[in-house]
């Protein structure tokens, strides 16, 4: 049968590229962005299995609703990718409380809001999977990435307990840690660090790291997108790009 996935962050970057290759899997996706134009035209490409959600994660009402609405529309998620995110470059005591703030929002409490809106849902059904897009940031962490690394450990931290909260009712969590991606996050060469030199490379029951570019030489969210696919449906992948 083919999957349901909620997506956040799908207007961009790596949310997108799942929801293409969900799309071409046969499968139906809510993409959920604040930028829900971005979408048109793969809403425009499938009409009956692509739907873009207007939806800021950091709204926890918003999400709440959301989650009841897509359930009410489709019967069920499948699959859960909390993907949507910001970030930040600066040294520590530079760092403003209202940026970290920010992070901690899209990060942590956005994500946290929607696992406890669908996990009732995936607790009925006894099924599903939560995909929580951490980094190589959230093992480790690099000059100028204090605010963005604190938010994706914690992440981490967090969908650890989670994955052993759920595992016995079939619920998968997957933590997926990126090296560099070119994407609009880190355009323009600000990812400056190399975090992929091969040698940092962990993959266990709820982890999956994804070695990307360094910052220069992009990594493709396409291939990250299809091994995060295929990660999901194998309990150990070893996943290198
Ligand atoms: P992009 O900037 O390309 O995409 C970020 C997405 O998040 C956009 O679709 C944006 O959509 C969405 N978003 C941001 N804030 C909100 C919000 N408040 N509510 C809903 N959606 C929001 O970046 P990436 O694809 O690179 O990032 C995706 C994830 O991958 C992030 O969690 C990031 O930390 C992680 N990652 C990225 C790496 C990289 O090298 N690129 C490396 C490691 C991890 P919109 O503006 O339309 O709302």
């Amino acid at each position: 049968m083919n999957k349901v996935w909620l997506i956040t962050g799908a207007s961009s970057g790596f949310g997108r590229a799942l929801t293409e290759a969900a799309l071409a899997a046969g499968d139906v996706v809510v993409g959920a962005a604040r930028r829900t134009d971005a979408l048109d035209g793969l809403v425009a490409a499938h009409p009956d299995r692509m739907e873009a959600f207007r939806l800021d994660v950091t709204d926890v009402l918003a999400v709440d609703a959301a989650v009841r609405d897509v359930v009410a529309r489709h019967g069920r998620i499948d699959v859960l990718v909390n993907n949507a995110g910001r970030t930040h470059v600066g040294a520590f005591e530079e760092t403003a409380d209202d940026e970290l703030r920010a992070l901690f929002d899209v990060h942590v409490l956005g994500p946290a809001a929607l696992v406890r809106a669908v996990l009732p849902h995936m607790r009925e059904r006894r099924s599903g999977a939560i995909v929580q897009m951490s980094s190589v940031g959230g093992q480790m962490s690099f000059a100028g990435f204090s605010a963005y690394s604190g938010t994706k450990f914690a992440l981490e931290g967090m969908s650890e307990a989670l994955a052993d909260e759920v595992s016995d009712v079939g619920i998968k969590v997957l933590i997926v840690e990126p090296g560099a991606f070119r994407t609009s996050l880190f355009e323009g060469g600000r990812a400056g660090f190399s975090a992929d030199s091969g040698v940092y490379e962990k993959v266990s029951r709820t982890r999956a790291y994804v070695s990307g570019g360094d910052g220069t030489q992009a990594g493709d969210p396409a291939k990250a997108a299809a091994l995060i696919r295929a990660a999901l449906d194998a309990e150990r992948t070893p996943l290198r790009l």
